[in-house]
């Protein structure tokens, strides 16, 4: 098997392991973005969040919900960024699903994940409510 994060799971590979629940694990980035940076992921391995079913979702974010105030806590930190790289052209890199919890600090200069967005579209009424249509089905 050569996804990382099953082998993590599995126990192949070491882990800093903050938290375990049936259905999730949490541990820290190997290459953290902050002090106490981690990653959530499914037990089962899913490439994306779209391919989660509701029965490996819910506990992913029960695990983040439950995991980002302890690490908060446990790095002094103001906040926390939660954030997935959802697919290749989002920057994923593991093709297993993964949620970062990255803590942040006031004046850490790192700014909101709109950041990342320096070149924003314009959309007319018309084309945002096709879009919404489109989503709806
Ligand atoms: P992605 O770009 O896929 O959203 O993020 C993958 C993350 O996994 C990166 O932040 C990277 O530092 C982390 N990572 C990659 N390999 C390992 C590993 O073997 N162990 C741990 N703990 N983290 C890893
Ligand atoms: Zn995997």
């Amino acid at each position: 098997m050569s996804c990382i994060f099953c082998r993590i799971v599995d126990g192949d590979l070491p882990s800093r392991t903050v938290h375990e629940t049936d259905q999730t694990l949490a541990f820290l980035d190997a290459n953290p973005l902050a002090p106490g940076h981690t990653l959530v992921v499914p037990k089962e391995h899913y490439e994306t969040v779209g391919d989660l079913p509701p029965e490996a979702a819910g506990p992913v974010f029960e695990t983040v919900s439950a995991v980002t105030p302890r690490i908060e806590r446990a790095v002094d930190a103001d906040a926390t960024t939660v954030a997935v790289n959802n697919g290749t052209a989002a920057g994923q890199e593991v093709p297993h699903t993964h949620v970062h919890v990255v803590p942040r600090f006031d004046g850490d200069d790192v700014g909101p994940i709109h950041r990342l967005f320096s070149a924003r579209p314009s959309l007319s009424d018309a084309e945002l409510d096709e879009i919404a249509a489109e989503i709806r089905g």
